[in-house]
């Protein structure tokens, strides 16, 4: 998605685009299949793609990060790895609220008979239902798993969308939340600043409202969810994130507790 934000930052700067116009953009929900060179030593462990070299992204045009074949990127596979290597939550029967959907994870999750999948986006044209997070139209203890990737940056009271996660799942369910997360230091945050030329200077991004630090857990923990912290440098080997091109991320997996 960044890829081709990085090719609207002027117009983002100069005010002619607004948030809506820029995620409503078809394009950015594309399907990737770029043309890539003879296999090689990289691999993606969503779609199979060998390859020499991944394609560049992000602002800053890191190096390897984008997989040719089905578009990920490095935090993609760590969720994709961490989901069906790491836990049972594909594996089983489960209603799944899909935040944001993220095209190659919805196709594959679609494809598990045993799972009802459900997309939910603000401007999405994937999401089955147009919703704000802070706002779910979903009953009480819906779903028995939310995933939730890189969206609570875009929101600026963000308690209220993990107040609205937590309600939406059911007692002993599961939410697996990404941010953009440093936790060498607290939540570095700016709901005040409207400008996103300013936000991108702060944040990294014109559209994010934080950078989530060590209190992030904490804030999970005031709605009712439980996270455990997981750290591709500690879940998979160097040789193994490597090969797959997952750089340092952490997600947090949160069981929801209540009756
Ligand atoms: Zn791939």
């Amino acid at each position: 998605v960044l890829s081709d934000l990085s090719r609207h930052i002027g117009a983002i700067g100069r005010g002619q685009l607004s948030e809506g116009d820029v995620y409503r953009r078809e394009r950015l929900y594309a399907e990737s299949r770029a043309a890539f060179g003879p296999p090689g030593v990289l691999s993606c462990p969503i779609c199979g793609t060998a390859a020499c070299r991944f394609l560049p992204f992000g602002l800053a045009g890191r190096r390897n990060a984008r997989c040719p074949g089905c578009g990920s990127v490095e935090r993609h596979r760590f969720l994709w790895v961490y989901l069906r290597d790491h836990t049972r939550l594909l594996r089983r029967r489960a209603r799944v609220l899909h935040v944001a959907p993220e095209r190659w994870l919805m196709e594959r999750l679609r494809a598990l008979p045993h799972l009802s999948h459900l997309g939910t986006d603000r401007f999405s044209p994937l999401a089955d239902v147009a919703a704000d997070l802070t706002r779910l139209p979903f009953a009480t203890g819906r779903f028995d798993l939310v995933l939730c990737s890189h969206v609570l940056e875009h929101i600026p009271d963000d308690a209220a969308a993990i107040a609205e996660i937590a309600r939406v799942l059911r007692p002993g369910g599961r939410a697996v939340v990404m941010v953009p997360y440093d936790p060498k230091g607290p939540t570095q945050e700016g709901r005040a600043i409207a400008d996103p030329r300013q936000r991108l200077a702060l944040f990294g991004h014109p559209y994010h409202w934080r950078i989530n630090g060590n209190d992030f857990p904490d804030r999970l923990r005031a709605a009712g969810l439980v996270p455990t912290v997981v750290d591709s440098r500690r879940l998979l080997s160097g040789h193994r994130r490597r090969r797959w091109r997952i750089n340092r991320n952490h997600l947090f997996d949160c069981v929801r507790v209540g009756a």
